[in-house]
């Protein structure tokens, strides 16, 4: 049995100061600190006075009220972050998964522990007010109010200072824990960096994403092997390469566009194959829960009454259906941007691989499955022409980062990609 810190793979630094941390944390809430009580700096002063000399005896060492947990996407910066709040929020103090308060906030029912999931490519000011407002108030359950703050780096700049505030003047017994990247200024800005604890997490290595595979999930080896590597330590990733067909067929098709360049056509068709396939997963990933939420606010705006009041409230009606229609909106774009990044991603494995192999480099590649048409390319290519298209990918990704559109990126790309 694991406890909540299990599913965080090959981040053994990073669990050892959390855990750390939680025991602090605990030892804090069993010895309240004197006079004055609850003050607002209590946790600021213990961790400052304490830092460098963490012991479990000693309440507050290694604790502090504002976290970040930076590392590249998959390497389970959201997963860290739940894992501690359980652990902060856990009736043992230790994080052991299975008592109530584990439970309830790794299912995310748990009264004190608000998540922040940006479906926008942005977090808005108002969303940031109401959640630092409601996190100001004393936890119901006696431990922490815990605010976890998903792609903090999508905050607007204005979403960041009211977020700020409240870093700054924290209430008591308030923990922000945020989710970025890198502490980059472009991620997060540097005032909220210095007030912040970082817990840098790395790209897991294969062979751990492919243990973990096996282990928790009952994978074959064999597959888990191939998909850790395919998935280029992104552990989620690498689950859906395993279990998914759909998944498998898509990086497929991501796959074959090398071999499809043949010329100018072929490389617009391969274009609008690539943007289209990115929006049809998109779609198919956002579905469900669209229904869903269109249905449950039918009823609850009770769609279809005639009575007194039925036409005030059909006039609400139409205002709430109108901010669902905007916000499924921003969430079908983000998750249209997710599915093309990992296209790719998937593809820049593909020329990297080519890359290596001009090189002659000792280092295993990250698409077993296309080892040899890589070999080809590198042939035809050398290091030189190898390294010009992964070029052309990655300027692809920060050229949609920046906001150019998506078709014209890609276009641009694929046109590189066949001139080589
Ligand atoms: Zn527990």
């Amino acid at each position: 049995m694991t406890d909540v810190f299990g599913d965080l793979v090959g981040q053994d630094e990073a669990v050892a100061a959390l855990r750390r941390a939680a025991a602090s944390a605990a030892a804090l809430l069993r010895a309240p600190v004197p006079a004055p009580a609850g003050g607002p700096d209590d946790l600021d002063a213990l961790a400052e006075e304490h830092d460098g000399d963490p012991g479990p005896a000693d309440p507050g060492a290694g604790m502090t009220h504002a976290w970040i947990f930076t590392g590249p996407p998959g390497s389970g910066r959201s997963v860290a972050a739940r894992a501690f709040a359980a652990a902060l929020g856990c009736v043992h103090g230790t994080g052991c998964g299975s008592c109530p308060g584990c439970h309830t906030t790794l299912t995310g029912t748990h009264a004190d522990v608000r998540l922040v999931v940006p479906e926008g490519l942005s977090i808005g000011v108002n969303e940031m007010r109401a959640l630092v407002l409601r996190a100001a108030s004393a936890p119901s359950g006696g431990r922490w109010q815990i605010v976890i703050i998903e792609d903090a780096d999508r905050l607007t700049e204005a979403a960041g200072n009211a977020l700020l505030k409240a870093i700054e003047e924290p209430p008591p017994r308030t923990v922000f824990l945020l989710c970025a990247p890198s502490t980059h200024p472009d991620d997060i800005s540097v005032t909220i960096r210095s007030r912040c604890r970082v817990v840098p997490l790395r790209q897991p290595p294969p062979a751990a994403v492919a243990e973990v595979l096996v282990r928790r999930d009952g994978i074959a080896p064999d597959v888990a092997e191939w998909a850790a590597a395919a998935a280029q330590g992104h552990v989620g990733r690498a689950r859906r390469l395993a279990r998914d067909p759909e998944a498998r067929q898509r990086r497929d098709a991501v796959l074959a566009v090398p071999r499809r360049l043949t010329g100018v056509g072929a490389a617009f068709d391969a274009a609008s194959a690539l943007i289209e396939a990115a929006e049809a997963e998109a779609a198919a990933s956002v579905a469900e829960i669209d229904e869903a939420e269109r249905t449950a606010l039918q009823t609850a705006l009770g769609a279809g009454g005639t009575g007194r009041g039925a036409a005030g409230a059909m006039r609400g009606a139409a205002g709430q259906l109108k901010d669902l229609e905007k916000r499924q909106k921003s969430r079908a774009t983000r998750a249209q941007r997710d599915a093309l990044d990992r296209a790719l991603v998937d593809l820049a494995g593909f020329y990297r691989d080519a890359l290596i192999m001009a090189l002659r480099a000792p280092v295993a590649p990250v698409h077993t499955d296309t080892a040899s048409l890589a070999g080809a390319g590198a042939q035809k290519w050398d290091a030189e022409g190898s390294l010009r298209r992964l070029e052309a990918v990655l300027e692809c990704r920060a050229a949609i980062e920046a906001n150019v559109k998506p078709r014209i990126a890609v276009e641009a790309m694929m046109l590189a990609l066949w001139r080589g």
